[in-house]
Formats: structure tokens, sequence, C-alpha cells
């Protein structure tokens, strides 16, 4: 990447510098807009904008686009998120006038279209998941997350049980405490044991009257699948909660198990991460939770129903936890989710499973030994290693890598996630990454490790070929200014 630094598009402006120029309205018309406007509001004197050609307008923004990293230009084996590639083929269909000219105020009969991809893909999910029903309402992850464990205290407080407790292990995803917290419950923390899956006694020891559910990750986020998990069900269960299913690893066992199977009552998976919607930068995203069939009542508002003269419409679910939108979902990415999932079909959903975790094992056999393995030799679609040593000999930290990598042309993995293994690397390649990537990725990998014992200066002053260098990281996050120079 060039590290030179671009000019602000204010700098490129020159005064009277035009692209387009639209005719100019007549005065009358001009004051008369003006005057709608309510005194206080008006402009006092013109806004200061960059007045620059079309040509520069093109070209400055075309040199910025390619400033951004993006899973169209490189590796990005970011850990958690699923960095897959976006077919193009969802883009084109969500981009269909068909769509795009909707609006959500229309009438039921006039989206009749729109209604039907949305039951649709309900269907198609529920297989998958192996529940009872899915909405499709919630905008995010962590969205999915607020309306599952709102349904499971709708449930708890429908039947009088008065627990207000939610189990959550330590190495969860930090948006599940959260999540409980903002749905009202208390937060119990669950101990994982050596083997970097949930400690079943620390389970035992959690659980009591006051248990309204667990909310765990499987494969959880060491990449490890839990393998008690139906134990782990049996007992949350008998002790009177619920099991909720954070299915943002779902890439992992997409078609080859499925939550619903393992006991979970309720699930919220991410389309943006499995189903391929372009999620760099933190957005939009689409959530879906599915339910079991005790808990189908509490779903939210709107709820998208077939009849059985095959007219879709919306449903308010007898006792459910309201609106969690303006409207109803992100249209643009369940759309997206669609166009995947029926070009893939069941089998190819499958196949995703099974080169998404191939790849990370390959990736796993193959780092130098430097990156030591917690947990053994074999993981789901993500793979943890650890530089705790280097860390204790050279002082070496994982930021220290993760920094040279972006030097080396590589977006790094995540870092210091889990909390559970200090100085790690979370690596998820995703099933779209060709063997080359991947090699290619090692091979920086192997520098990176012989550079630890030859040249650490390089790492402990990484990034150098980029716009930026090594930022004090307290200091970006607190101190923000986000002011251009004008
Ligand atoms: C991404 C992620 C979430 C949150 O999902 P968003 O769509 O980003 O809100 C929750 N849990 C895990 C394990 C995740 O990786």
């Amino acid at each position: 990447m060039d590290p030179t630094p671009l000019p602000l598009i204010h700098e490129l402006s020159t005064p009277g510098r035009r692209g387009v120029l639209p005719p100019s309205a007549p005065e009358e018309e001009r004051r008369a807009a003006r005057e709608s406007l309510p005194e206080h509001l008006r402009r006092r004197e013109p806004a200061a904008l960059p007045e620059v050609s079309e040509l520069e307008a093109v070209r400055h923004f075309t040199r910025l686009s390619q400033r951004n990293y993006s899973i169209d230009g490189q590796f990005y084996p970011l850990g958690s998120c699923t960095m897959k590639y976006n077919p193009r083929l969802n883009e084109k269909i969500a981009a269909m006038p068909a769509f795009q000219g909707l609006h959500p105020r229309q009438e039921e009969a006039d989206i009749q279209g729109i209604l039907r991809v949305y039951h649709d893909l309900q269907e198609a999910l529920k297989p998958v998941l192996g529940l009872e029903e899915v909405t499709l309402a919630p905008a995010a992850g962590a969205q999915g997350e607020f309306t599952g464990m709102s349904i499971i205290k709708a449930y708890h407080e429908d039947h009088g049980t008065g627990r207000d407790e939610v189990l959550v292990p330590d190495a969860a995803h930090g948006t599940n405490p959260a999540t409980a917290v903002l749905a009202g419950f208390k937060v119990r923390e669950v101990k994982s044991g050596q083997d970097g899956r949930i400690d079943l006694d620390s389970l035992r020891e959690n659980l009591n009257g006051k248990t309204a559910g667990i909310m765990l990750t499987n494969p959880n986020t060491c990449g490890l699948f839990e393998k008690d998990i139906v134990e782990v069900a049996r007992l949350v269960h008998e002790a009177g909660g619920l099991l909720y299913y954070d299915g943002a690893n779902l890439n992992a066992i997409a078609g080859r198990a499925r939550p619903g199977d393992m006991g979970f009552d309720v699930v919220h998976i991410n389309l943006h991460k499995t189903f391929s919607t372009p999620h760099g930068g933190g957005g939009p995203g689409a959530g879906p939770v599915a339910v079991s069939a005790r808990l189908t009542p509490y779903l939210p508002a709107p709820h998208v129903i077939r009849s059985d003269g095959g007219r879709y419409s919306f449903l308010t679910p007898e006792k459910t936890i309201g609106k969690l939108l303006g409207f109803h979902g992100n249209a643009g990415v369940i759309l997206r989710a669609m166009a995947y999932t029926l070009s893939q079909g069941g089998e190819g959903l499958r196949s995703v499973a099974d080169h998404a975790t191939l790849n990370a094992n390959y990736v796993l056999s193959r780092l130098p030994e430097v990156f030591e393995r917690p947990f053994g030799d074999l993981c789901k679609h993500e793979a943890i290693v650890t530089v705790r040593k280097a860390q204790k000999e050279k002082g070496i930290k994982a930021f220290d890598v993760a920094k040279r990598l972006l030097d080396l042309g590589f977006h790094a993995p995540t870092i210091y996630f889990p909390l559970l293994v200090p100085e790690c690397f979370l690596i998820e390649p995703t099933e779209t990454e060709s063997k080359e990537t991947l090699d290619r990725f090692l091979a920086a990998m192997e520098q990176i490790a012989r550079e630890m014992d030859e040249d650490p200066e390089s790492l402990r002053s990484a990034p150098v070929s980029l716009p930026t260098g090594r930022l004090d990281e307290a200091s970006a996050a607190r101190e923000l200014n986000v002011c251009c120079r004008i």
C-alpha cells in the first residue's frame, strides 16, 4: 500500500470549480424554499463544501477506496467474524429494482413478493437449525441475542418462575453477558476447563432455583466443539433453565449438526457472517432468531406467515415481546441470504462447513511452532494459537505480530479474544480461500517467526508500510479527533 497521505478533498478545492452545474431555480422559488424553513434553521453563510471538478472527485474517492482493506482485495482471517467472499449474485438480486423500489408502508397485497422471500427464508432456516419457528426481524446478531433473551425472560415471567439468573461461560463473546444484563438478568460466570470447553462441575455449581438459562456458542469461541453439549442441555433443562445458542459460529456446522438437536431452545444466527453479506465496518446485518415450540407465542412482531390459500401476511404473535425496529428486518441482507441459500442448497451448505473446518485445520497444522496450540491439534472453523512463550522469553506480543502482518499485506486475525488464552490469535480463514492464499499467509507467519529471533525490532516498530504507523491505542480510543483540517 502506498503510505503517502492523501490530501483531503477540501485541500483539493478551488473556488468556483464545479463538476456538474444544475440550472439555477428562479429567485422567487429559491426565496420560497428558504422561507419554508423556520428562521433559526436557515444558513447564515454558504456551507464550506469542497469545490472540485467531476474528474477530481472521481479520482479522490477511487484512491480513497483503494486504501480500504477489504475481502474483495485481500485475505481477512478475522476470528469469529466469518469474513468469507460474498458472491456478486447476491448483490445483483438485492439490487433488483422490484425489491429496491419497495416501501415498508405499502399494503400487504402489494408486497407479496418480498413477504414470500421472508417466509421462504424462515422455512429454509428451520431445517438447518432444527427448531420450530424463525423470525427475521432482528437487524444484527446482538439484536438477535436481545430478542432471544427477551423471549426467555417473557417465558419465565409468563410462567411465574421468578428465575432471573443467566449463566455465561468465561470464554463468551462480550455481547452475551451484555445482552443478558440488558434483558434484565443477573449474570453468573461458568468456568472453562483445561481443554477449552465448558467445565461441567462449574456448571453444576452455578445452577440453582434462580437459573433462567445459559448462553452458549458451539463450536465455542476457542474454535472447539462442546462435546458434552447434550449433558449440558440435560443439566440446564433439569434445573428449569432454557438454552440460548449464539449462532455466530454456525459456519462450522451448518448442514452437519443442528442446535435444536443439541437441546437449544433459542438460537440467533448472523446472516452477514454465515450467509454472506459484506459486513466489514459494522453493518448492515441480520440476526434471525429460531425458537422451540413452547416459545413461539413470544416471537417479535410482526411475524410473516403464509395462509392456506397461499397469501403472505404479517401476524402479531399472541404474547409477543413487541417490535424491534420501525419496520421489519433488514430486507437487503435477507435478500442476499435467500440468494445464497438457494444457490448453495443443503449439499452446498454442508460443504461450506466442511471446507471452513478443513481450511482452519490446514492453517493450524502448518503454523510455525512458536504459535503454540493451547488445545491440541484439531479445531472447527477457527484456530486458536498463542505466543505467550515468545512474550515471556523475547518480549514479543500478539499485538506486535498482528501489526507486522499488516506490513506483509494481511489483515490481522482477531487477537486477545477469547480472554481465556493470553497473547492469543483467533484465525478464521473461511471456506472461500484457496490453498495458495492460505500458503501465502503461512509464509508471512513463518517470516514473522524468523524475525522474532533475527530482527525483533521489525515487529516492535510495525507497521511501517501503511499511511499510519503504530498508534498509542489508549489515546486513539479515548481522545478521538476525527476533524479534518479546514
Ligand atoms: C459477531 C458475534 C456476535 C455479535 O453479532 P453482531 O452481528 O456483530 O451483532 C455475537 N457473538 C459472537 C460469538 C460473534 O462472533
